[in-house]
């Protein structure tokens, strides 16, 4: 991978967003992979933060995926908009929601939070007209922050 041309990076992670500039990143990650860490990924959070794009999100899934722990949460804009929608947490930034949602949250599902709610985020409570009349979760859920809902078929 630290060989490939970009274009050719793009071409594989395509039609990921922001397809370019990611494939710069993948490729001087790769590169410093195998110049700083001996070919392997590094398993600390401070590590992971000092490659090119390497931000909180991606850290976590790192460890999470790559390392196993159980001891991470990956929050992106599904999970930080979600946690905050069901009154988990009152957070203004995904990192807020990280470090609150391990108070909030039991650890046994620290590792995957993340699948479940992006899952859910994407087919039920979208970050526009949420499917709440439709939602399992109606009854419970405070649906902190939702001024209009959809209707599945609409709005879609
Ligand atoms: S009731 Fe609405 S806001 Fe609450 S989880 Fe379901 S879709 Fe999301």
């Amino acid at each position: 991978m630290a060989k490939l041309p970009v274009l050719r990076i793009q071409e594989l992670i395509y039609p990921v967003s922001f397809y370019r500039n990611k494939a710069v990143h993948v490729r001087r990650t790769c590169e410093q992979i195998m110049t700083r860490f001996g070919g392997r990924v590094p398993s600390t959070m401070d590590e992971l933060l000092t490659l090119p794009g390497v931000g909180r999100k991606t850290a976590n899934l790192v460890l999470i995926l790559a390392h196993a722990s159980q001891d991470n949460i990956c929050v992106d804009t599904h999970v930080h908009r979600i946690a905050n929608r069901m009154g988990w947490v009152r957070t203004r930034t995904p990192e807020e929601t990280e470090h609150a949602l391990y108070r909030a949250t039991r650890r046994r599902w620290w590792s995957i939070i993340n699948l479940y709610l992006v899952t859910w985020g994407q087919n039920v409570c979208r970050p526009v007209y949420p499917l709440c009349p439709q939602c399992v979760l109606i009854d419970i859920c405070p649906k902190i922050g939702v001024t209009k809902v959809g209707k599945r078929g609409k709005n879609a």
